[in-house]
């Protein structure tokens, strides 16, 4: 199947396409368009025509459009959930139930942000007050990667445009599929031609050429850290706004005291949980993780049987609980990580291969995808590549702590601080290295549990700036302080 460009409303095709492997089979599933600085102009150029009646229309007006979006999404979910397991290689059960849903509920928690929002007014005298109008900024660039396609495409386009702005996208030339089928969702809800462009293409070229064009004053990027510093570059001397998410090296430390509230095989799960959904690559799994000394055996033993029991399969069983990497590339790199572990003589206590026997209900050949089991690799020293770089696959080291201050230490030992989660009954414990970590979120009891009105992004290397609810809005809109004073002013 071939996709196209959508500028201006319309289909757009390109003189060349890129081949967009499904990761499960390994063969050829989608023709992606290869745009380069003539698709972005035209997409700027769509974009910018469309601004000015965009920005003018109320708030309600734009409200109700998006709605109608989040609507076309619900009626499309087996369609999206299907074409984003294809290309991604999720299961669909995980696409159907969270990243489509989440895809729906980012327009429809903006449309409602913008019908409820309110601006401030100071009063100075009697005849004198100012008041703030938020206005948008323009042209966004959007560029998003390819873990959680439609999930973070639609967290920076649905914001972009309820506080006025139009937009070009990017999104990863792996995963394309889910956002050209956006476009056909955002024509049927009556977007206005040019309000929303998606451009298809590799980063180095059309990403490239979207965040140099001089017509385009904010950018949001979300992606790795290598990404981010270079279109933070090519950014700064332009002066544009810049909102970085970027990558994660999260740890999960579990305390022993955590018994008094699960039991040890109920931690067991939940660990698992947020260090191997989506194959690990979400930014935020928890992929160092640190447990008690006192505790550490029995909590080894119950997770290492729970990750074992995970079945890696079919993304389209609803069984299967991981599937494919998504590309040989990100094999070749999640695979290096392992072979440094057997190089090293690390211990690894369970995976470390690639699956042999993929169970499979719908018959097809998965012989050539990219599979791999969810591997646990023991006792690493705080220096070795395995704690210090994101895998960003189903690799995870777990290590042992005595005290709080040292669990601390190691945890803030990263460059990354994207996010940490914490097992414990203590309440103190809890609020006191919540304090102390260094991470743009602190789960405690629980995982990627988002509530879409806090800020979300990291500190140090992994990110600048922070998305959500007043956080987006002040991203993509510029304060303007009107000063009124009526009538003349009393001697
Ligand atoms: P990349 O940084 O490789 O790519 C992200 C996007 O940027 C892609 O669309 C990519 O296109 C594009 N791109 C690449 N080079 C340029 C360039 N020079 N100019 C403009 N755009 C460019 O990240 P991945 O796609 O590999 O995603 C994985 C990373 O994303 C991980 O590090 C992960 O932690 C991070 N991430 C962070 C999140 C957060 O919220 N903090 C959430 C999810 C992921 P192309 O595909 O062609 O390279």
């Amino acid at each position: 199947m071939r996709i196209s460009n959508f500028i201006g409303g319309e289909w757009a095709s390109t003189a060349e396409y890129i081949s967009s492997v499904n990761p499960s089979t390994g063969e050829p599933y989608l023709e992606v368009p290869r745009s380069g600085e003539n698709e972005v102009a035209a997409a700027v150029q769509a974009a910018k025509s469309a601004f000015p009646a965009w920005r003018s229309l109320r708030a309600e007006e734009r409200a109700d459009i998006l709605d109608r979006i989040a609507d076309g999404i619900d009626a499309r979910l087996s369609e999206f959930a299907q074409m984003e397991s294809d290309d991604q290689g999720k299961p669909v059960s995980l696409a159907t139930s969270l990243d489509i849903p989440r895809a729906a509920l980012n327009f429809r928690f903006f449309a409602g942000a913008i019908r409820h929002e309110l601006s401030h007014a100071a009063p100075i005298d009697a005849r004198t007050f100012s008041y703030v109008r938020r206005e948008p900024i323009g042209v966004a660039g959007l560029i998003s990667p390819w873990n959680l396609p439609l999930y973070l495409l639609t967290w920076k386009i649905a914001p972009a445009l309820a506080y006025g702005n139009t937009c070009v996208a990017k999104p990863s030339e792996w995963t394309s599929g889910t956002a050209w089928l956006l476009a056909k969702v955002m024509k049927e809800a009556g977007l206005p031609a040019g309000v929303c462009n998606l451009v298809f293409g590799y980063g180095h070229e059309a990403g490239q050429a979207l965040v140099e064009h001089e017509d385009v004053p904010l950018i949001s990027f979300t992606g790795g850290t290598v990404t981010g510093r270079k279109i933070a570059e090519t950014a700064a001397p332009r002066l544009k706004k810049l909102s970085l998410e970027l990558g994660g090296k999260n740890p999960t430390i579990v305390f022993k005291d955590a018994l008094e509230m699960f039991s040890v095989q109920e931690l067991a799960k939940n660990v698992a949980r947020s260090a191997f959904l989506n194959q690990g690559e979400i930014c935020l799994c928890g992929s160092r993780l640190y447990v008690e000394e006192t505790f550490y055996d029995e909590f080894s033993e119950a997770l290492v049987r729970e990750v074992k029991a995970l079945t890696v399969g079919d993304p389209r069983d609803a069984s299967s609980f991981m599937g494919p990497l998504v590309s040989s590339e990100h094999l070749a790199k999640v695979s290096s990580y392992i072979q440094h572990a057997k190089d090293t003589g690390l211990k690894i206590l369970c995976g470390g291969e690639r699956p042999t026997a993929l169970p499979s209900s719908t018959g097809r050949d998965l012989s050539k995808g990219y599979f791999v089991q969810p591997t646990i690799v023991a006792d690493v020293p705080e220096s070795s590549r395995l704690q210090k770089e994101e895998v960003f696959g189903p690799v995870v080291t777990l290590s042992r702590f005595k005290s709080e201050d040292e669990v601390v230490a190691l945890a803030n030992s990263t460059r990354y601080g994207l996010s940490a989660s914490l097992w414990t009954n203590s309440l103190s414990r809890a609020h006191g290295m919540a304090a102390r970590l260094e991470a743009g979120t602190v789960w405690i009891n629980g995982w990627m549990i988002r509530d879409l009105r806090m800020p979300f992004g990291g500190v140090k290397d992994s990110g600048l700036g922070r998305e959500g609810q007043m956080d987006s809005l002040h991203f993509f809109t510029e304060p303007k302080t009107v000063c009124v004073r009526f009538g003349r002013q009393e001697k």
